[in-house]
């Protein structure tokens, strides 16, 4: 086996393994980590021993010879990352592989390979507990160098010389820690740029949601309207929407503490996610004032879902954190997109607060539209 072979071999088989794994970290979305759910750590081990097959596969044909060649690294990496289920998979199903594409001597040989990366990284893992994302390449690479190099030694015979030998396994090192570095640089950027988004889209949620309730807070409400204005004037489908705001709260704080006042407003928020529908939005506007962005939904629709809300708060009494309860009931001004003098989200926000106003002025516990305005 020529020295120059060998080496196109080595190159040709570590960008093999270097694609391969861009690829399968790519495709899984997520890349190798321990704290994946069992489901994918499964279906990456299984793409593992895929890669693993292909490596040695090409390595083989390329020059039938196994020893030198980077087919155990996926091998190594399912064992470090998804410990005794992950390479339980990728080891038994490319074991399993292996000899309907080798011959005896080579088999043997490869067979050892795979045995000895996967327990050489098995036994690292147990000592280590568990392995920084930042040294794996360099201990794949340190776990291969010491087997690699007792295994060919084996096989050493099949050289025609033994500078050929020495030179092809330091060949093997120096591939193999060059592809080792890339993949490294590689990887360690696509996972800060993973981490990066999540961060950024933990920030986005966290900037519209309101800490007390959980609900969206008024910078989604007003994101919500501006969806309004851009998507549903324009089209066939109305949306209603309704203001409410608890009545005579300040009494309540005034009486139980603001505490109390505190799990009240939790509670509604509750109440009103529950009722709501998976397209509805329902924000807290800001103090003791919530919002419910009913989809697909015209004035008298609006008036029927706002009387339910009416109901289900007034009939269920409110638990305070002191073990008692007390009875609670808002105002709700309706309005919607149905109606001839809604053209723009300001004037449903505008309509919908002067019907809580009536709603206010003409008892409280009740439902209001600004057409009653004139009535009271
Ligand atoms: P009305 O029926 O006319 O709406 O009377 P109200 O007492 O509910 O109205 P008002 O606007 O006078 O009082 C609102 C109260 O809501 C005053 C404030 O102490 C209380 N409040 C606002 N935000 C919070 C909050 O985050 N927690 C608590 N506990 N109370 C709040
Ligand atoms: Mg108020
Ligand atoms: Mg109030």
């Amino acid at each position: 086996m020529s020295f120059t072979n060998l080496i196109n071999n080595l190159i040709a088989n570590a960008s093999l393994l270097l694609v391969g794994l861009y690829i399968i970290s790519r495709v899984t979305k997520l890349g190798f980590t321990t704290k994946l759910p069992i489901r994918r750590q499964v279906t990456i081990s299984f793409l593992l021993a895929g890669l693993s097959i292909l490596i040695t596969l090409h390595g083989v044909l390329w020059n039938a010879q196994a020893d030198f060649q980077y087919g155990f690294v996926p091998l190594i990496i399912a064992a470090l990352y998804f410990g005794m289920p992950g390479i339980r998979i990728t080891y038994v199903s490319s074991i399993l592989v292996l000899p309907f594409i080798l011959s005896e001597t080579l088999l043997l040989i490869t067979f050892l390979d795979y045995t000895l990366a996967a327990g050489g990284a098995i036994v690292y893992m147990h000592l280590r507990e568990r392995i920084e994302p930042t040294r794996d390449i360099r201990i794949v690479n340190a776990i291969s160098l010491v087997f690699i190099s007792v295994l060919s030694m084996l096989n050493f015979n099949n050289y025609d010389h033994s500078t050929t030998y020495f030179l092809s396994l330091i060949a093997f090192v120096l591939i193999g820690y060059s592809a080792g570095f890339v993949l490294h640089i590689v990887y360690g950027g696509m996972r800060k740029m993973q981490r990066s988004e999540r961060l950024i889209t933990k920030y986005k949620e966290a900037a519209f949601t309101d800490a007390l309730t959980g609900l969206g807070n008024r910078r989604r409400f007003d994101e919500e309207m501006k969806r309004v204005d851009e998507e549903v004037f324009t089209s066939p489908q109305d949306v209603a929407l309704l203001l409410l705001d608890i009545d005579h709260f300040k009494s309540i704080n005034d009486t139980y503490g603001h505490d109390a006042g505190d799990a009240i407003l939790i509670e509604l928020g509750h109440r009103l996610a529950e009722t709501a529908r998976a397209d509805d939005m329902v924000c807290r506007n800001g103090g003791e004032e919530f919002s419910v962005l009913l989809a697909d939904c015209n004035l008298s629709q609006g008036f029927v879902i706002g009387k339910r809300y009416l109901r289900q708060i007034s009939e269920t009494p409110f638990p305070l954190p002191d073990g008692s309860s007390v009875d609670l009931t808002v105002s709700i001004g309706v309005a919607s997109t149905s109606e001839a003098k809604v053209v723009t989200s300001t004037q449903l926000i505008k309509k919908a607060d002067v019907g809580l106003y009536v709603a206010k002025r003409s008892g409280r516990n009740r439902l209001g539209k600004w057409s009653e305005l004139k009535a009271n």
